[in-house]
């Protein structure tokens, strides 16, 4: 009997280290998450022209239900960005191409029931990571110029829709959009 005992004794110890061995790693890296945190991020946010009420957030998830960009990927979520800042993501929010995805619409602004005005908000992160080199001087410039050339592409639509012209949005949809493809696989 004391060696079916033993037995069973020795098969559970051996299960019951890895677990104390994986609840130090969680914690070891739990801790790491928690030094990387930059708790002065939001206070350096809310000192920007637009970014005072950053703090008022209550993540009701109103900026996001209405913003376009969400609308084509869910990846993109004002509300999110603001938790990140909030908590003091700074690397990962500064970092991340999210922060270029935004059209600077100001709908998420205008919804917000707490006046927390993400559009220059965005404008704040995106002069940061542009000072701090965190995207390429070639990268910046190709974002600026399609700022530009998808502005005159729709000045030039909705011209077109006033003064009648024939425009198949579909059509030129799918013909951007296999342009696109291909360029991207240059
Ligand atoms: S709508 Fe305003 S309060 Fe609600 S999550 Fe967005 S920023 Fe925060
Ligand atoms: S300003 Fe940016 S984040 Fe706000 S609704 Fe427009 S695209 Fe979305």
């Amino acid at each position: 009997m004391e060696t079916s005992k033993q037995n069973n004794k020795e098969e559970t110890e051996p299960q019951a280290a890895p677990q104390a061995k994986n609840q130090v790693e969680k914690s070891e890296a739990a801790e790491a998450v928690v030094s990387q945190l930059d708790l002065r991020f939001r206070d350096e946010i809310a000192g920007q022209p637009g970014g005072e009420n950053i703090r008022r957030c209550f993540a009701c998830g109103t900026c996001a239900a209405g913003c376009p960009v969400t609308e084509v990927d869910s990846e993109y979520n004002c509300r999110r960005i603001i938790r990140q800042i909030l908590l003091g993501m700074r690397d990962e929010v500064l970092s991340s191409p999210l922060i270029w995805f935004c059209l600077v619409c100001y709908r998420c602004y205008v919804r917000c029931p707490q006046k927390v005005n993400f559009t220059d908000i965005m404008r704040v992160l995106r002069y940061l990571a542009v000072k701090e080199k965190r995207v390429s001087p070639e990268v910046f410039e190709q974002i600026t110029k399609l700022d530009r050339f998808s502005q005159v592409i729709r000045h030039d639509l909705v011209k077109g829709f006033f003064e009648n012209k024939d425009v198949s949005l579909e059509e030129l949809e799918s013909h951007v959009s296999g342009a696109m493809k291909e360029a991207l696989v240059k």
